[in-house]
């Protein structure tokens, strides 16, 4: 198949699906033209996938790595509070990448997660590369005039919260590094049923594999918060707001500086994974440790004035949210509590460029 056949079947399975009736031109032109709508800003946010860097091709089936790029991208969309409506994926593939049917697989799983948000495919590019898979992943989306929800609103006072749970992305990752591999090839449509059926079962009732196999694909397969994102966006709930990418620690940091305020968080509050308690003894992974610092989570970290506390729902989509702690007056200082105890929170996240120690 050549780049134009490529395109052209990419250009058929997209308009297969078009969710989006203000796409007037989608794949096909040399822009796409899409009809403004009044009333509302547009949410543009773009992610880079560099192979060997973000991910490896050897441990992440490709289905997964499609589903993945669409992920983070939504995930940046639902932390502005905003609707996700239009992807502009580009991809660049060695010849070999070209050849199998990674490409084929790519779009499986970048339409399986499509599909569930009703975003449509409505442009790219396509580039061969000497080595190494490279995926530049763009969003755009939108919220109500003046209403995203930026890094900047906390206000001291504010609670402090965060959907679902934290630390299993991380420990996924290291359950990889040790040669942990999924065991059966990864469903990726109805993806967020079947994680959630999962961490809803009682340990007692599941088996150390089901846990391995729930924390890869945590890592592999995240499941971005797009319906919580719309809810606290609409509602004019959260005063600020990020996802967790880099990890709690460093993207708490990231909020609060652009708030110019501080954070005072409890230990005890911290919505560790069950699944991550249930292995770690055995494998040297501390929970609350993973919890703070690993990143690739993608929950929503976000911030809520007091009066708006009592209209917060208890869950969006089947996900709940747990309160951490408070925004404070301390500019830059990111404290943790745990019993007696109370320390410096010292961002240590992943940061790509970070000098060696
Ligand atoms: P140009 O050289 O003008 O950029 P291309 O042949 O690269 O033209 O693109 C033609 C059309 O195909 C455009 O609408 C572009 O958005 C779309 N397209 C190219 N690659 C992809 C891709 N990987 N995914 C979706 N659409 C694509
Ligand atoms: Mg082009």
């Amino acid at each position: 198949m050549n780049e134009f056949e490529f395109i052209e079947r990419l250009r058929s399975q997209a308009n297969s699906r078009k969710h989006s009736t203000r796409i007037l031109t989608g794949i096909g032109d040399d822009a796409a033209i899409i009809s403004e709508s009044a009333g509302r800003d547009l949410l543009v946010t773009t992610d880079l996938l560099i192979e060997d860097v973000d991910f490896h091709r050897r441990t992440t089936p490709a289905r997964l790595l499609g589903y993945k790029s669409l992920a983070v991208s939504l995930s940046d969309i639902a932390a502005m509070g905003g609707r996700p409506f239009w992807s502009f994926l580009s991809i660049g593939l060695p010849r070999d990448g070209w050849s199998s049917n990674f490409k084929d697989e790519f779009y499986e799983g970048f339409f399986a997660l499509a599909d569930q948000f009703g975003v449509t495919l409505a442009g790219g590019d396509v580039s061969e590369t000497k080595s190494g898979i490279v995926i530049d992943s763009i969003v755009l989306g939108e919220v109500a005039s003046g209403a995203a929800v930026k890094r900047s609103g906390a206000r001291p006072g504010d609670q402090i919260y965060v959907t679902g749970n934290l630390g299993g992305a991380a420990a996924g990752l290291k359950l990889i590094e040790i040669g942990a591999r999924l065991s059966e090839p990864p469903a990726v449509a109805g993806g967020l049923s079947s994680v959630s059926r999962a961490a809803e079962s009682t340990s007692n009732e599941r088996s150390d594999d089901d846990a391995i196999q729930t924390l890869l694909l945590r890592q592999l397969r995240p499941q971005p918060r797009v319906g919580w994102g719309i809810v606290l966006g609409e509602q004019k709930l959260a005063s600020a707001m990020i996802d967790l990418s880099d990890g709690l620690s460093s993207d708490l940091n990231h909020l609060c500086k652009e708030s110019h305020a501080g954070a005072l968080i409890d230990a005890a509050a911290m919505p560790l994974d069950e699944d991550v308690k249930r292995l770690c003894g055995r494998r040297a992974l501390d929970p609350l440790a993973l919890a703070l610092h690993g990143g690739e989570d993608f929950e929503l970290l976000f911030a809520v004035a007091p009066e708006n506390v009592p209209r917060l729902p208890k869950k969006v989509d089947g996900v709940a949210i747990s309160l951490l702690g408070e925004i404070t007056h301390t500019k830059g200082s990111i404290r943790i509590r745990e019993k007696h105890r109370e320390w410096d929170l010292q961002p240590g996240g992943f940061e790509h460029f970070a000098s060696e120690t």
